[in-house]
């Protein structure tokens, strides 16, 4: 799925999300949000002032089946992007993402065919529409904000009204008349887990899938792999706009004392902290290709959808490992983060042909998931042989869940006269914003 405008920054250079090239792209994205909020498209003319006044009743999507709105903070802090078409359109360009599924359910016709299938996020049911494109008899497309009400035109246009029925409400209030033999959801965020939607699909699961059924994706798995010194410019710009800071803050201090006679030399520290957060701790959008990296990626984590509970997300107890190899001499400048899902049906519902919708970097067309890069300051001195072992607690955001937080240590070892020798470790907390 999906980005928010916070997190979306460009990167067609290396690890560069904080370069200048970078910037326009995340600017442009956050601008286009507040025009697109600020014209309060369809809604607008008859019912924006009644909304004002509280008093806003949208149409019933599905009268019977309709669940819950989020609440609003939820709703303000997740759902609300989800409302507008060219972000949903976003998602429906990446060809890579879009056609992935596509393949996953049409190429898979005795998979769905005759049954009834549950389309997690709707968004424009355009999962919903390939599983009725592949036999399903009936699917029940869920979507929480008001695109539920042009999912359902949508489906009605495309002569699948009597297939599909739409339902809106969140997952987690709706009620269906009956269990499902397939799920299908496209839920995930920046490093797999961000937006922490996977919740609402295995409670679903948990709810509403019948024993033998198949999750689509069925499987996901998150990498990490190092990132080559010397690609960009961009973790050493990071570092120095974050030094810089520093002597901004003596200006302002000064500057206030002088002009306004205030001391606010007490909150110094914490303004380190969240300085030191946004420039060297908050993971970036960016779209590496092969030669960015110094060594393959490894997986940190595997998830069979069908097992996985949602408490192991959500309070994890262990942090995940793995052990990247070097496999050239140079710095690793940072590591980035990235997923695959695969969709191989369940053991009764076996896929007939299995297929991988992968994030990783590539020197072919990349996703809208880009990687997410994050930078060891300074970089680690590597060699070719070298082992870098990394330990990473995926926990989430206190103040906002849906956003992720990384307690991480990373081991740098080398195999000297046949003895391993430790070179360097790093402890850091990262965030993906
Ligand atoms: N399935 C569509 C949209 C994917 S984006 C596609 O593949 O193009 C994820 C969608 O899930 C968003 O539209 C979001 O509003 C919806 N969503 C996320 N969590 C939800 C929940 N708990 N209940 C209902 N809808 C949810």
């Amino acid at each position: 799925m999906p980005k928010t405008p916070a997190a979306k920054e460009s990167a067609s250079e290396a690890a560069g999300p904080s370069s200048d090239s970078a910037a326009p792209d995340g600017l442009e994205f956050i601008k286009r949000a507040s025009l697109e909020g600020a014209k309060a498209p369809e809604k607008l003319d008859a019912t924006l002032s009644q909304e004002l006044a509280g008093g806003y009743a949208r149409p019933a999507c599905d009268a019977e089946l309709d669940g819950k709105d989020p609440d609003a903070t939820d709703n303000a802090n997740y759902f609300c992007e989800y409302a507008y078409l060219y972000h949903q359109m976003d998602m429906l360009e990446d060809s890579h993402r879009t056609g992935s599924y596509y393949t996953a359910i049409v190429s898979n016709p005795s998979c769905f065919e005759g049954k009834v299938v549950l389309d997690v996020g709707a968004g424009t049911c355009v999962l919903a529409i390939f599983a009725a494109q592949a036999g399903a008899k009936q699917v029940f497309a869920v979507e929480a904000t008001d695109m539920a009400q042009r999912g359902k035109r949508i489906v009605e246009a495309n002569g699948l009204g009597d297939k599909i029925r739409v339902i809106q409400g969140t997952m987690e209030t709706v009620e269906l008349p009956c269990k499902v033999d397939i799920i299908v959801s496209e839920w995930m965020g920046y490093l797999l887990l961000r937006e922490s939607m996977l919740d609402s699909v295995l409670l679903a699961r948990d709810r509403w899938l019948k024993p033998g059924g198949a999750m689509f994706p069925s499987h996901a798995s998150l990498f990490l792999a190092p990132i080559a010194g010397g690609q960009s410019k961009a973790f050493k710009q990071k570092f120095e706009q974050w030094q810089g800071e520093e002597q901004h803050w003596s200006t302002f201090e000064g500057d206030m004392s002088q002009w306004y006679d205030i001391d606010f030399s007490c909150v110094k520290e914490e303004f380190g902290v969240e300085q030191k957060k946004y420039y060297l701790q908050t993971g970036s959008f960016v779209n590496l290709n092969q030669k960015q990296l110094l060594g393959p990626g490894k997986a940190l984590m595997e998830l069979d959808l069908l097992t996985v509970r949602i408490d192991d997300l959500q309070y994890p107890s262990e942090p995940s490992n793995c052990t990247l190899r070097v496999v050239r001499d140079g710095a690793i400048e940072g590591f980035c983060g990235y997923f695959d899902t695969y969709f191989r049906g369940s053991t009764e519902n076996p896929a007939e042909q299995e297929v991988v919708l992968s994030t990783a970097p590539t020197n072919g067309p990349s996703t809208h998931w880009g990687q997410q890069a994050f930078g060891f300051f300074p970089p680690l001195n590597a060699r070719r042989g070298d082992a870098l072992e990394c330990s990473v607690l995926i926990t989430r955001q206190k103040l906002n869940p849906r956003l992720l937080a990384l307690e991480t240590v990373f081991v740098l070892s080398r195999q000297v006269d046949g003895k391993r020798t430790v070179l360097d470790e790093r402890k850091e907390q990262y965030f993906v914003d």
